[in-house]
């Protein structure tokens, strides 16, 4: 019991230190490579996730501004369905765990920049595609729909947009690859 306590003290720790580093002036102050960034950006979730395990979850609960600015800064708190964001995440966990398709792909290296929007080097726009280049209102079912993403807001407007989750992990960098095309059968993007 004494060394479980132990190892999640540490794991808050190490949490709360990559959170202080990256969200306070510190980092402005303190000059490191880019990719140097993009690595402790990744650890920082790593050390979230590595936490939210160890706990069955608790520390979302118990630590959740952590959570808050890596997911969602700047949804309000009344917007964010906790419980749900609870069980997606355990879901999404259990896929990457079970699923050697699901983790194919993502295949970013640590150190890989983020990204905001589609890469259009890496994709273009199928000939089929009805809709607007710049968005996909025209998709019957989106890929957040599919996901069942609890980040998905009731306006349709992504809750996550712009948060470091959503530039360094999924929906940012979305489609790096067949796979995620195939994946999420997508109408509209093709690779190059
Ligand atoms: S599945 Fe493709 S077209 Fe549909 S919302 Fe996702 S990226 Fe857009
Ligand atoms: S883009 Fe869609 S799947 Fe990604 S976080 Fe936002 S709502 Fe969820």
């Amino acid at each position: 019991m004494k060394r479980y306590l132990f190892v999640v003290a540490l794991l808050v720790g190490v949490t709360l230190g990559f959170a202080t580093w990256i969200f306070s002036p510190l980092k402005n102050a303190v000059k490191v490579a880019d990719s140097s960034y993009n690595v402790i950006v990744r650890l920082y979730f790593y050390a979230l996730f590595a936490l939210f395990l160890a706990t069955g979850g608790l520390s979302m609960f118990v630590l959740f501004p952590l959570y808050k600015v890596a997911f969602a800064p700047k949804a309000a708190y009344s917007e964010l369905p906790i419980f749900a964001l609870w069980m997606h995440i355990f879901k999404v966990m259990w896929r990457s765990a079970t699923n050697q398709q699901y983790r194919d792909m993502y295949p970013s290296k640590i150190t890989d920049p983020p990204k905001l929007n589609t890469d259009r080097n890496l994709v273009k726009i199928k000939p089929t595609w009805q809709g607007d280049s710049s968005n996909c209102d025209a998709c019957t079912f989106t890929c957040c729909e599919k996901l069942q993403c609890p980040l998905f807001g009731k306006n349709g407007r992504c809750l996550s947009y712009d948060s470091l989750f959503f530039k360094y992990f999924y929906c940012g960098r979305y489609p790096e690859n067949q796979a995620q095309i195939d994946y999420y059968d997508c109408p509209k993007w093709a690779l190059k």
